[in-house]
């Protein structure tokens, strides 16, 4: 059960604690080592239940989700170790309170019969149950690569698109709006700081659009420096309203890469509808165009086009 409990915490990616190997056997043959514990066969029978509910219980823990590890196996793999750490529980309790009917075997009764078809039902459920974690974690993964963006975790510009057409093929949209940002003379970041400072920038805004709109809206990384956000709202004003404080917070930003600070700003262009059945790309297009104003009437401005 050390051993699984130790394998548990790997699978889930969590700091290996070597102690989870050695510790529980030492701790046995300690407590075995004092008579009062091992002159009578119910003590050490106790002591290996108790021990054998904490390592399945902490087997249990190892597979308790993180963030981002939602998957159903999961739940099935806690149950069936709760399920086992319960029957090893009863088994100690036997242990306690039945010692002196034990003689030198095994209490052999309904509870033990109990217990092996519970010790059964464990080995082949969570080895199916294993697998299919495995499975689900490893579809996760390869979907989260699919579909966000490697420099900043946003949507791409194929899972935003893959995402509106289901959407509105649900016709789950409410009055929306498109919201495009193209950062300002990003390229003399480039230039200036060296690729590696202008990836850095990318990041912090991304980072800042995503605190400022909130991580439930959907929001893309177009492309290069573009970025593209669908704003659930009623209001033009409160699209507007958010677009211009994304644009503030980038400006009042003051983004440190190694030694250089990098200061820059966002052009924004928005185009509100009213209707939950607007065009995506219509809108989009008028959102760019928008863009295109904003970046001509001198950049760092929001401009809005109505749909
Ligand atoms: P404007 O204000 O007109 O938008 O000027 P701009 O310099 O931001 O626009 P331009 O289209 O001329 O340049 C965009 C730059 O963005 C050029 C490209 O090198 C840079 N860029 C695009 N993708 C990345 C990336 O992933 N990392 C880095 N570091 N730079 C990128
Ligand atoms: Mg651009
Ligand atoms: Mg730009």
């Amino acid at each position: 059960m050390s051993l699984r409990c130790y394998g548990a915490r790997q699978f889930e990616c969590r700091p290996p604690k070597t102690a989870i190997l050695w510790a529980p056997t030492a701790a046995f043959i300690t407590a075995c080592s004092i008579p009062f514990i091992s002159g009578t066969y119910a003590t050490v029978y106790t002591i290996v239940n108790v021990m054998l509910t904490a390592l399945t219980l902490a087997t249990a823990i190892q597979h308790w989700p993180g963030s981002g590890k939602k998957t159903l196996s999961r739940w099935g793999l806690i149950g069936v170790h709760i399920l086992l750490a319960a029957s090893f529980a009863v088994r100690a309790g036997q242990g306690l309170l039945a010692a002196q009917e034990f003689g030198r075997g095994l209490p052999d009764d309904l509870l033990l019969a109990i217990h092996l078809i519970v010790a059964l039902f464990f080995l082949t459920a969570s080895g199916a149950l294993s697998l299919s974690l495995a499975y689900e974690k490893n579809a996760t993964r390869l979907f989260h690569l699919a579909t966000r963006d490697a420099l900043t975790g946003l949507l791409t510009r194929r899972a935003l698109e893959d995402k509106v057409r289901e959407i509105a093929a649900l016709g789950e949209f409410r009055p929306y709006a498109v919201l495009i940002f193209d950062l300002d003379h990003f390229k003399q970041v480039n230039d200036l700081y060296g690729h590696a400072a202008g990836d850095a920038t990318l990041k912090a805004c991304a980072d800042i659009f995503t605190e400022v709109l909130g991580k439930k809206q959907i929001i893309a990384r177009w492309g290069g420096e573009e970025f593209i956000a669908i704003v659930e709202t009623n209001s033009p004003v409160e699209a507007h309203a958010l677009a211009e404080r994304s644009r503030m917070r980038i400006k009042k930003a003051s983004i440190v890469y190694l030694h250089h600070r990098i200061n820059l700003s966002v052009s924004i262009g928005i185009c509100h509808s009213t209707r939950c059945d607007s065009d995506f790309k219509e809108m989009l297009l008028k959102a760019d165009s928008a863009l295109y104003k904003a970046k001509a009437k001198g950049r760092n401005r929001t401009e809005a086009a109505a749909a």
